[in-house]
């Protein structure tokens, strides 16, 4: 796995998401959690959820505004 971006706005992550995908790559949304601070990954490939990011570590549900993406290169 490697994480290769910054964090960027919504719009721009989905963007990104969709460019890598379409590269045939898998990808998956991280963000910060707001109650540990903590450095949090979906477990859901290729998606991007509106609706809240739960970190499973804590149980808490952050609405981020800024995404990272990690691009894993094995198929
Ligand atoms: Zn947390």
């Amino acid at each position: 796995m490697i994480d290769k971006y910054k964090d960027l706005p919504q719009e721009e992550i989905t963007d990104m998401m969709n460019d890598v995908i379409g590269k045939g790559f898998t990808c998956y949304i991280k963000w910060t959690c707001e109650n540990c601070g903590e450095r949090a990954t979906s477990n859901t490939p290729n998606t991007f959820f509106t609706e809240g990011y739960i970190h499973e570590d804590c149980g808490h549900t952050t609405y981020p505004t800024k995404f990272g993406l990690v691009v894993t290169k094995c198929l």
